[in-house]
């Protein structure tokens, strides 16, 4: 393996309205501390050592804002490269994927929405892939008991099973993949949307879901807790905290 393919290229998807947040700026536009999200998100992963180029697929309308927020936040020096995303995250992250140079082989899928991911968490899905895996996703246990149920809009819902719950893991990012295999399982997804397959099968709601639709085998590593979604308004608060708390104990 050359050194281009041991050094691994990060995909956010950064171009959703976060409408879950309350109405205002696209998510990914929405500051924590003073920064916005996506700055958050893509200073964890340069952070790593493991990352050489990170790709960020911004709002269509959103291109140059993106880029001069990326230039103005102290990123310089950094490989970033902005592309226009797509309706959907999965589009998103397709075009991403098609603007990394082909000699990368690794690729890792990392959510703007998850700002605080600790460096060790990128590190350990880098290594994780570099070590052979085809698709790694980051995942802790859950609080939660958790209940499948029919859904009712309005409710009340009637339960259908409760799975166990030491069998269950919530998933974050960033996930990572060998470049082959997710380019692979994009494509697949985009022929069966274009052949009009897709409408049967369940949303798939991240990467590795992908993989696992095609038969692909997805391997989970420890998460970790600060690695949260940022998707409604008390999200942002404990957001807050945590940042505070780190500004607090070092020089974040
Ligand atoms: O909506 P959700 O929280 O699942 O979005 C996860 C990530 O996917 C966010 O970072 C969001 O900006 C991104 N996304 C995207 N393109 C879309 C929709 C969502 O890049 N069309």
């Amino acid at each position: 393996m050359n050194a281009t393919a041991a050094v691994a290229a990060a995909v956010v998807p950064a171009a959703g309205r976060g409408e879950r947040l309350g109405p205002g700026a696209p998510k990914a536009l929405r500051e924590l501390g003073g920064v916005p999200l996506l700055v958050h998100a893509v200073r964890a992963l340069v952070r790593s050592r493991a990352v050489g180029l990170v790709v960020v697929a911004a709002p269509v309308d959103g291109v140059a804002e993106v880029s001069a927020l990326l230039d103005g936040h102290g990123l310089e020096g950094k490989d970033i490269r902005v592309v226009a995303g797509g309706a959907t995250r999965q589009e998103s992250v397709r075009l991403g994927l098609a603007a990394i140079p082909a000699e990368v082989g690794i690729v890792l899928v990392h959510d703007a929405a998850r700002p605080l991911v600790p460096v060790e968490v990128v590190d350990a899905v880098a290594s994780a892939v570099r070590a052979g895996a085809g698709a790694v996703v980051p995942a802790v246990p859950l609080a939660d008991t958790v209940k499948r149920v029919e859904p009712v809009p309005g409710g009340p819902e009637p339960v259908l099973d409760t799975p166990d719950r030491a069998t269950l893991r919530a998933v974050q990012t960033p996930q990572g993949f060998r470049r082959e295999t997710l380019a692979e399982v994009h494509a697949r997804a985009l022929a069966e949307e274009t052949a009009g397959d897709a409408g049967a099968l369940p949303p798939v709601t991240d990467d590795a879901g992908l993989v696992e639709r095609f038969g692909g085998r997805v391997v989970v590593v420890p998460g970790h807790e600060e690695a949260f979604k940022v998707t409604r308004p008390l999200d942002l608060v404990l957001a807050e905290a945590v940042l505070a708390r780190r500004r607090a104990s070092d020089a974040y």
